[in-house]
């Protein structure tokens, strides 16, 4: 598959089937094709069945492609990140937080960070380790699909530690 921005040849670990299909719909922790019943989302995906089911409709639009389709693949990344960097990547969000820093990379993570509440972050609960692996992802998507887009909201001042974060953290190959 090619990409119209990014190269991901860094990427190790078993194939990942893609599906594509017509108006995908979340609906009570499934996702559902040709009903009306849930919220249209952009894409599933499916960590055990190793597989991503994006919207046909992104096939038109290849810039939003890389940007959901990296931030899918890189679920995978997170689940093999291993305790260490996964907390390290969470102390930079507490960080953020202890800042003020407002937005996010992403509505997948922006939303999260909204319903967050102090105690989340103190008590690392599963609302903020939710939240931490999209932010993860959509922060995956910024860097590697180039662009701008209206859903990065993060302030200035916190985009340098995550681009830091990532550069580091991309220096080697990532299992997915
Ligand atoms: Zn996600």
């Amino acid at each position: 598959m090619r990409f119209s921005s990014a190269t991901l040849d860094f990427l190790r670990g078993s194939p990942i089937e893609v599906r594509f299909v017509d108006d995908p719909r979340a609906f009570r922790g499934r996702l559902l094709t040709g009903d009306e019943r849930g919220r249209p989302v952009h894409a599933g995906t499916f960590l055990r069945k190793r597989l991503i089911v994006l919207d046909r409709a992104l096939l038109a639009a290849p810039r939003e492609f890389d940007r959901i389709f990296i931030h899918e693949l890189f679920h995978f990344a997170w689940l093999r990140l291993g305790n260490s960097s996964r907390r390290d990547w969470e102390r930079l969000l507490a960080a953020e937080i202890r800042l003020s820093a407002k937005g996010e990379l992403g509505w997948s993570a922006e939303w999260r960070k909204l319903e967050l509440r102090r105690h989340d972050v103190a008590r690392r609960t599963r609302r903020w380790r939710e939240y931490a692996c999209e932010s993860f992802c959509d922060t995956a998507a910024w860097i590697l699909s180039r662009g701008r887009h209206a859903e990065h909201t993060l302030t200035a001042g916190a985009r340098r530690p995550r681009r830091q974060w990532f550069c580091n953290f991309l220096s080697r190959p990532v299992s997915i």
